[in-house]
């Protein structure tokens, strides 16, 4: 039984955080929500008042915060994890953060003498609390390993992508990716469907075909052939435009520094910015396919 500290006990952490928590460790959990604390203790967590109380002498910390500035804010504010923790104890930072923002703090905390993993999920809420999420893990080999046992607690799939900061590069390129196939499929699914093919039949065809991809077979952005997808409930999160639009934004701010040319990464980036303004932030993302049949 290891001791754990768990900062940042919102929609993720929270299940996070019980999961630690009900595989028998010590968990002390700290959020700036009282409701939130409240919730994990629940779990068999307990609370603490502070940062500093929660990572005293403790074996590891994990973190699952908004931004890049509540990481480095939590890390290495006044009275912050690495005035407080042991030496000894290794960082697992969950968030999804810029790249640029994910390598300064780790060399911050190592010239400190802390080892830290980035350690950005995918998956949503349901996946945090079945403990199911996918760990895209940057650090060192021997931080790698320190922090694997706890990840396997959280996630079912964990890769090491490399050194720190490449956790948070698998997660940005991979969600660019997905906010492009999103909206490429909502355009074939619309395409077939005004030219007279419903819905399932193009699923069923495409599916098996070139055209196949994750935005489709699990996740289609049509109602009907996939069951579980938010096109079957209204368009209701899932996975929210405006959380599509922040890791479309960390991407495009990574590639413009990295001088990586992302054309398409660049029109999606403005769809979702548009819908966003216009007032769908809180719709799943998939609801690209109602503004393409101009119900929104
Ligand atoms: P959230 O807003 O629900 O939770 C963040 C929590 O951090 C809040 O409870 C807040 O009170 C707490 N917090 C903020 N500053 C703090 C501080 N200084 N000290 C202690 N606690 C503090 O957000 P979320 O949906 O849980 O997302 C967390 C991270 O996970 C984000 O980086 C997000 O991009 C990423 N993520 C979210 C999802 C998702 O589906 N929600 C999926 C993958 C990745």
């Amino acid at each position: 039984m290891a001791k754990i500290a768990f900062i940042g006990l919102g929609n993720m952490g929270g299940g996070m955080c019980a999961n630690l928590a009900r595989a028998g460790h010590e968990v002390r959990a700290f959020d700036l929500s009282a409701d939130a604390i409240a919730k994990v203790e629940k779990a068999g967590a307990k609370g603490a008042s502070s940062v500093a109380e929660a990572v005293k002498d403790v074996d590891a910390v994990v973190s699952m915060l908004p931004a890049g500035k509540h990481v480095r804010g939590v890390y290495l504010g006044d009275d912050g994890v690495s005035a407080n923790a042991p030496k000894s104890a290794v960082f697992l930072e969950c968030s999804t953060i810029a790249v640029e923002d994910a390598r300064s703090i780790s060399a911050d905390l190592k010239a400190l003498g802390f080892d830290m993993v980035d350690a950005p999920v995918s998956g949503g809420t349901a996946a945090a609390e079945g403990g199911t999420l996918t760990f895209m893990v940057g650090g060192e080999e021997q931080a790698f390993e320190r922090a694997k046992p706890y990840l396997e607690i959280m996630g079912s799939n964990i890769f090491h992508a490399g050194a720190n900061g490449n956790g948070q590069v698998a997660k940005i390129a991979n969600n660019m990716l997905l906010g492009i196939s999103m909206i490429g499929t909502c355009e074939a699914f619309n395409l077939a469907e005004k030219l007279g093919l419903d819905a399932q039949t193009f699923f069923d065809i495409s599916s098996k075909a070139s055209g196949q991809n994750w935005s489709m077979t699990s996740y289609c952005p049509s109602p009907g052939p996939v069951p579980t997808s938010p096109a079957n409930n209204d368009y209701k999160p899932g996975f929210a435009v405006a959380m599509m639009l922040k890791d479309m934004r960390l991407a495009k701010g990574a590639a413009d520094s990295a001088g990586a040319l992302t054309p398409l990464g660049d029109d999606a980036l403005e769809f979702y910015t548009k819908l966003d303004e216009d007032g769908f932030g809180g719709l799943d993302f998939s609801s690209v396919m109602k503004r393409l049949k101009g119900e929104i």
